[in-house]
């Protein structure tokens, strides 16, 4: 396959141009999306041409593809620029090649065990839009992390064509979805390839026919991600269109897709001559990987029994949610269409497999994916301390012989990437006063102590800049939807024009959805609107996210938040940030002065965005939920507590929105209004520091991954005492 920039490639000329003289392995860099968390090397990409680099939403490829040739002629010829790019090439070998990595260090496990970890989602970059939210970004985030401490980890998901949806908000408020086909010439994917060179293509049997899926390779550093994908010309057309969209089909669509990614997922890394030593199954729709190896082992003369333990001792489930509505379960007579053709052997032990998925959960009992995730794993965890205590609640009737010390659930908390999700400009803050070592280190709670010593000055300097980057960023996307679709002056505004630059800028953006409660910071639109308005001391409110395209409930919240950003009552200080994603997130995670979050306790297992805002700078104001019950500290930010029956949610969220209220007035706002001569907050900047300090250490991702190698991953990879 010829890569080299297309244009280049004259028709009918037969001239081929290739990059200039020692630019060749530029192409081979911007396919590997490394290069996404490597500071030197996003600086590469952005200093070959800025305003391109910004126009192209920082995706190389596409950069790549429509830079002119001068622009490269002037870089291969630019000793600075060169010396950085052989610098970056140096880094990308070594982070290839993984020697001498904490897992080498810490595991003594053997090299060639490797973990594949199935997700319906990944979030790596915005240029691959095969993700929704949450859910994806960790994925991405444990791939990335994996990769950065050299653990021998495979991604299994899946390559949807059109992705997930593109949000366009109309004048009303409406959410409209958009699909858009990715353009795979722009994207960081490959054909996957079997040992003998041929392309990956795994046979998955649905129903009575078997549907093909080609297998995609991208490359995260020392981690590759394979994807699978059924729209290829032997499929019937409906198959075709399986893979075509996230979270896009009815049940049976989605029961189907699930059952590619876990049977067809097994068969996939069987193809490409990988043996995983570990299965991590991320959420339910990936259990069908059970299936599959139990039917493996029973052909290779295993007993039922002994594959399913065999399955467990190796198997790692991370459960996501306390939502009823976030668990997949199907009827059994669709299942039962759909699985017919996967038995093989094992078509005796039908009645067993099916036992393994039962659960009723209200409504009869149905064919559920967490329990039969459940079942089949030997080590699960809840995704934060608080989540993993719920999960066992609401499933303890899974194993009706153990006591409820004895559950074999744990809870492991999520974290983010902190190269992925860090702003330059607190990390080079990071680099000057904790130094040069302290990514390696971050990790160390006492090591970022020192967080406490960075001059206010300086880190005042950063979040200004960052907050401008932010309003910038809104202004531009408002500007360009002026000009191309000349929208109404009021949605300009809504859009956050108006934004004023020395106003306290309060975030909250996240899935529209009915248990995050968006709208709970409008229960007393006139307290509210007062605290907006104040004079000289106002506050902003920027919201963003989007609504499952099924999900009405989601859509009529964001409906009224967009009415309340046009509603002159908020004088402009209301906003909604339309099409959410990883590129957008950044600049919000970054550039707000808080972030706000609202879940109805303890539906919110986890939540990770208060995590990647934390270690910019951004004090989490929350519900006391997910992550934030085990994160807040007294001095790092702000737990909205209202005390009534939490029965009675009409009370329960009045009493929230009245504690909210009374934090923004007591203490947000004075404390962030309090100035010395020089305009700067130093009471605010405590919080900032101890925001900094006290998640970098404890919610990266590199704890996390570290955490699953040694008390999950290590465990399963010890081969069985006796057969
Ligand atoms: C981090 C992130 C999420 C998850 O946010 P929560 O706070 O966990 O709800 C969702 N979408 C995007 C684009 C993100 O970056």
């Amino acid at each position: 396959m010829l890569r080299w920039p297309p244009h280049a490639r004259l028709s009918g000329l037969k001239v081929v141009v290739g990059p200039p003289e020692g630019l060749q392995r530029l192409d081979e860099l911007a396919h590997d999306l490394w290069w996404s968390w490597t500071p030197d090397a996003r600086a590469l990409f952005r200093s070959l041409d800025y305003p391109l680099w910004r126009l192209t939403a920082h995706n190389p490829i596409r950069m790549l593809d429509q830079i002119g040739p001068q622009a490269l002629t002037r870089a291969a010829g630019d000793p600075t620029w060169m010396a950085l790019f052989h610098r970056v090439l140096e880094q990308l070998d070594t982070a290839r090649a993984a020697r001498h990595t904490w897992f080498e260090r810490t595991s003594q496990a053997p090299a060639d065990k490797t973990i594949a970890y199935f997700s319906a989602e990944f979030a790596l970059h915005q240029s691959l839009p095969i993700y929704a939210g949450g859910l994806g970004v960790l994925a991405g985030d444990h791939c990335k992390e994996a990769s950065d401490l050299g653990v021998p980890l495979v991604g299994v998901g899946f390559m949807y064509p059109q992705g997930y949806f593109h949000q366009n908000v109309t004048g009303d408020g409406w959410q409209e979805e958009t699909y858009e086909t990715l353009r795979w010439k722009e994207t960081a994917i490959e054909p996957a390839l079997t040992p003998d060179g041929t392309p990956c293509v795994a046979a998955v049997p649905l129903g009575e026919r078997t549907v093909l899926a080609v297998v995609w390779r991208v490359r995260v550093g020392r981690v590759t991600l394979y994807l699978l994908d059924t729209n290829i010309e032997e499929n019937a057309p409906w198959d075709r269109d399986l893979s075509a969209r996230l979270y896009g089909g009815d049940r049976e669509t989605r029961l189907q897709q699930e059952i590619v990614l876990g049977v067809g997922g097994v068969r996939a890394l069987k193809a490409l001559g990988i043996q995983p030593a570990v299965y991590h199954l991320n959420e339910g729709h990936a259990a069908f990987v059970a299936l599959q190896r139990i039917r493996d082992l029973c052909t290779q003369g295993r007993t039922f029994d002994a594959a399913l333990a065999e399955v467990r001792r190796s198997t790692v489930f991370t459960t996501h949610t306390p939502v009823a509505a976030g668990h997949d379960a199907f009827p059994f007579s669709m299942v039962e269409t759909h699985v017919a053709g996967a038995w093989g052997e094992i078509g005796t032990f039908k009645d067993q497999f099916f036992a393994l998925a039962n659960h009723d959960s209200g409504g009869g009992p149905l064919f559920n994916m967490t329990a039969l995730a459940m079942r089949t794993a030997g080590s699960i965890n809840g995704v934060s301390q608080l989540h993993g205590e719920v999960t066992k609640q609401m499933w303890q009737s899974i194993w009706p012989d153990t006591s409820y010390e004895q559950l074999p659930v744990r809870s492991l908390t999520n974290g983010v990437h902190v190269p992925t999700w860090m702003s330059s400009e607190i990390a080079e803050l990071l680099e000057k006063h904790l130094g040069s070592d302290w990514l390696e280190r971050h990790d160390d709670p006492a090591f970022c102590d020192a967080v406490m010593n960075i001059p206010d000055e300086e880190l005042w300097a950063s979040r200004q800049l960052l907050r401008a980057f932010l309003f910038n960023f809104i202004r531009e996307r408002a500007r360009v939807r002026w000009t191309n679709e000349a929208i109404a002056a009021p949605r300009i505004v809504a859009a956050g024009t108006m934004f004023d630059h020395n106003t306290l800028t309060i975030g909250f953006a996240r899935r529209f959805t009915a248990y995050k409660r968006p709208e709970l910071i409008f229960s007393d639109p006139d307290r509210l609107a007062a605290i907006l308005n104040a004079r000289g001391k106002g506050v902003q409110i920027l919201f963003a996210g989007k609504a499952h395209p099924a999900d009405d409930v989601g859509k009529h919240h964001l409906q009224h938040i967009y009415q309340h950003a046009l509603d002159r009552k908020f004088g402009g200080r209301i906003a909604f940030v339309e099409d959410y994603d990883l590129h957008v997130a950044h600049f919000l995670v970054q550039g707000c002065d808080v972030w706000l979050n609202t879940p109805r306790k303890p539906l919110e297992a986890s939540g990770t965005s208060g995590m990647k805002a934390a270690i910019n700078g951004t004090p989490h104001l929350s519900i006391g939920d997910g992550w934030w019950a085990e994160g807040y500290t007294g001095n790092n930010g702000w737990v909205i507590e209202g005390r009534a029956d939490a029965n009675d949610h009409g009370a329960q969220d009045w009493a929230d929105a009245q504690a909210l209220y009374s934090l923004i007035e007591e203490q947000l706002v004075p404390t962030f209004y309090d100035r010395d001569r020089q305009g700067i907050p130093h009471r605010w900047l405590q919080i900032v520091k101890q925001s900094i300090r006290s998640v970098l250490p404890r919610f990266s991702a590199r704890r996390m991954v570290k955490e699953y190698v040694r008390s999950m991953y290590l465990p399963a990879m010890q081969e069985p005492l006796a057969k």
